[in-house]
This record gives structure tokens, C-alpha cells and sequence, in this order.
């Protein structure tokens, strides 16, 4: 397979006159008028009946051999689902593919991609570092009998091989905002399918298949879902690679709840605007943090986004925990701002080394900016960086700040 942009397959073809604004307030809704029914339907059924077992046969026999979706119903709620079926239109149409696939949570997603290429002997993955920690961790734990050769962009077409499944990269990076040029990592991959994580950038700021990625995913944990109430992961794809993917999830199981699909499908209608305005203040954030003699380097994408990664002069931790506002918790995306220190958390079952040579340094901290006011926040992160630099005796913050005009970096 050659990486193009996706062609557009009937199922998300959708309107192609609808800009990603009004697609994510009506994509997957279309037919609600027809329904009589305003708000979206939540299907928690986990059999459905029929009385003609030999056509349900038919149709099992159908969906083992081919992996498209059922048509009617779904039979058994691990086959597939209408609400969640609803989220995955709705995000292949924002991210511009044929079709999505949904999982329970973004490592759910993970692990059904490499499965589904290892299932044809493709064992061998090239990723790029930084990645997600976990799913750094499950590819070089090798926990799915997959292999994989670290490398960086530039070394990607070296490290090719007849049996590599996958190219994997994030873009931006979690947690250091690297960025990739997605159109030259995809002409790197020649036939083998690029898969890019683009849980930061969100369809909003970036849509992979457009720059050649044949496979786009998401923690839709994340910003997707955008309140921090909802674990989900999806992948947007062309219907072959979904095909595969939903025998994957038939026969693994990782399936979405349909409560989850029905908030995911909602998170969709406010991305665009949650994601606006969280950027706006974020790339104000980085621009007074980029000022402050307490930080010695700041990492903010030029894409923009509202993820900002910093590196402090003084403790971190103590930043973490001194924040009053902004809640000291991992994960990202929600309507409230977030704190972490990668090291010590999201990206802790990395090894030391591995971290450290993906640019995870022991300074930094990554900062998810939400929709609080832009000087509430400051003025938090301002106290938080003041007892970075206070330290135990009460100097060494003059110290720390000596060194970083002095030209730390
Ligand atoms: C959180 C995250 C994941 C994993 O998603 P879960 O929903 O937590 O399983 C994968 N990739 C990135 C970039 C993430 O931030």
C-alpha cells in the first residue's frame, strides 16, 4: 500500500461541504430528525434478539470472513455497537478517513494495531521516541511477541524490514511536544503503513492521513472526551485496516461501553471550541513561562495546541506540589488544567535511560492547559514556580536562578 491521503469511503463520506466545525456538531447525527428524536440514542444492549438463527448465522459467517460491519444488528455487544458506532463516523469524518474503529481505552486501540499486523507476520515495529509511556513500554517490552527498533526520523527507511509492520510516531510528542514531519516520515515508510498518534494535536490542529499516515490514533481519553470522565481509545483508518481491526477487537474484546461512545460523541461537539480556546491560552502560558528566569527551557509546539512541557530550575516536585488551581494529576485534555512530572509518572515505566535519551528529562514538567481564565492560571503557576526556587534553606533559589541567567538551558 502506497501512504495517500485517505479516500473518503461511504461510511464517513458525509458532507463535503461541512467545514470540521459544523462536522463535529452534526457528523454521526444524521439521522436523529428521522428518529423524532433530538439527543443522541444510547443502545446498553448486550444481546439483541432475532428469530432467525439461520440468517444470524449468515451474518457471523459474514463478519469472520470479511470484518466489515454488521448490517441490522449487532447481534452480541462485542461485535459492535449503534452509539459507539455513531463516535466512530463522527471521528473519521473530523480526521478525513474512510472509516474509525473504537476501544476501550487508548492502549486497547495500541494493542489491537500491532496485533492485527503481527497477525500476518508483520512482528517488526519502528518507532520513533518520545512515545506515550505505555505504549513505549508495550512495544519495548515486546508483551505482544512484537519486536521493535527504536530510531529517529531520519533513520526510519534504514530501519525497514520485509517483516516491519508498522511505523509508529507521535506528533506532538508526549510528553516533550517533539514534532515530526508527517509527510516525510510517510514517504519514508514507502509501503509500510505509518501509524501516528495524534491524541495532542487532535483533528483539530492536524489530520495525519492528510500527510500520507494510513493509520491515526487516539486516547480519546483525552481530548476527544475532553472532561476526564471517560477512558476510550479509537483509530481512523480506510476500511481495509478497519476490517482487520474490528476481528481483532471481536476476538480480544477490548470494546468500548456504549456509555462511553454516547461521551465521546458529545466531547466531539465542543472539540473544536475547547481546543481553541485551551490553545489561546496555553501559547500565552508558554510565552510568559519562555520569560521567567525560574524555567530553563520551554517546549511548545509549532502547531500550536494546549499542551505545554517546561523545564524547571528548581525542584519540579516541588512545583507539583505547591499547585493550588491547576490539579496535580496525570492524563491531559480536560476542561480543567493538569500538572504532571513525567518522570516520576506517565513515562516512570520507561526505563531511565530510554527516557532520558527520548528527551524526558528529570526537570520537566508537562502542563495539559484547560479553560480556566489565562491569569488565574498564572498567577498559580507563579506560586507553584516561586517554592521551586525558595528551596530548604531558603537560598537556593537565587542560586538556581543565577545559573539560569547565567545561560542555562
Ligand atoms: C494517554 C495516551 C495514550 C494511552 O491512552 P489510554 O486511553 O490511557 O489507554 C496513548 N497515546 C498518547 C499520546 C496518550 O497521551
Amino acid at each position: 500500500m502506497k501512504p495517500t491521503a485517505s479516500p473518503s469511503a461511504p461510511a464517513a463520506a458525509g458532507h463535503p461541504g461541512w467545514a470540521p466545525a459544523t462536522e463535529a456538531v452534526h457528523a454521526g447525527r444524521e439521522d436523529l430528525a428521522a428518529l423524532g428524536v433530538h439527543a443522541v440514542p444510547l443502545d446498553l444492549s448486550t444481546t439483541y434478539p432475532s428469530y432467525d438463527s439461520r440468517a444470524e448465522a449468515e451474518r457471523l459467517d459474514a463478519f469472520a470472513a470479511t470484518g466489515a460491519r454488521l448490517q441490522g444488528p449487532p447481534v452480541y455487544g462485542r461485535l459492535d455497537n449503534p452509539t459507539t458506532a455513531r463516535f466512530e463516523t463522527a471521528l473519521a469524518r473530523l480526521e478525513g478517513t474512510g472509516t474509525a474503529v473504537a476501544f476501550a481505552s487508548g492502549m486497547a486501540a495500541l494493542t489491537a494495531c500491532l496485533l492485527a499486523r503481527a497477525a500476518e507476520g508483520l512482528r517488526h515495529m519502528v518507532a520513533v521516541r518520545p512515545l506515550y509511556g505505555s505504549s513505549d513500554h508495550l512495544l519495548s517490552g515486546g508483551l505482544l511477541g512484537t519486536e521493535v527498533t527504536w530510531t529517529d526520523p531520519a533513520g526510519i527507511a534504514a530501519a525497514l524490514r520485509p517483516d516491519t509492520g508498522l511505523v509508529i510516531v507521535e506528533t506532538p510528542a508526549n510528553p516533550t511536544l517533539a514534532e515530526v514531519d508527517l509527510r516525510a516520515v510517510a514517504y519514508a515508510c514507502g509501503s509500510v503503513p505509518l501509524l501516528a498518534d495524534n491524541t495532542f494535536a487532535t483533528p483539530v490542529l492536524q489530520r495525519p492521513a492528510e500527510s500520507g499516515a494510513r493509520i491515526v490514533l487516539h486516547s480519546a481519553t483525552k481530548y476527544l472526551g475532553g472532561h476526564g470522565d471517560v477512558l476510550g481509545g479509537v483509530v481512523a483508518c480506510d476500511e481495509e485496516f478497519a476490517r482487520r481491526l474490528r476481528q481483532v477487537r471481536f476476538a480480544t474484546g477490548g470494546v468500548l461501553h456504549p456509555l462511553a461512545g454516547y461521551l465521546l460523541l458529545r466531547g466531539l461537539a465542543t472539540l473544536p471550541v475547547r481546543v481553541s480556546a485551551a490553545s489561546a491560552t496555553a501559547a500565552l502560558l508558554a510565552a510568559r513561562l519562555a520569560d521567567d528566569p525560574r524555567v530553563t527551557a520551554v517546549h511548545y509546539p509549532r502547531l500550536g495546541g494546549a499542551m505545554v512541557a517546561f523545564e524547571t530550575a528548581g525542584d519540579p516536585h516541588a512545583v507539583i506540589g505547591a499547585v493550588r488551581l491547576i490539579t496535580p494529576a496525570v492524563s491531559l485534555g480536560s476542561v480543567d488544567t493538569l500538572i504532571q512530572h513525567p518522570a516520576s509518572i506517565s513515562h516512570r515505566i520507561v526505563a531511565a535511560d530510554d527516557r532520558r535519551s527520548g528527551g524526558v528529562g528529570d526537570r520537566l514538567l508537562r502542563l495539559s492547559v484547560g479553560l480556566e481564565d489565562a491569569e488565574d492560571l498564572w498567577r498559580d503557576l507563579d506560586g507553584a514556580l516561586a517554592a521551586s526556587v525558595a528551596g530548604p534553606a531558603g537560598h537556593g533559589g537565587t542560586d538556581a536562578a543565577a545559573r539560569v541567567r547565567a545561560g542555562g538551558s
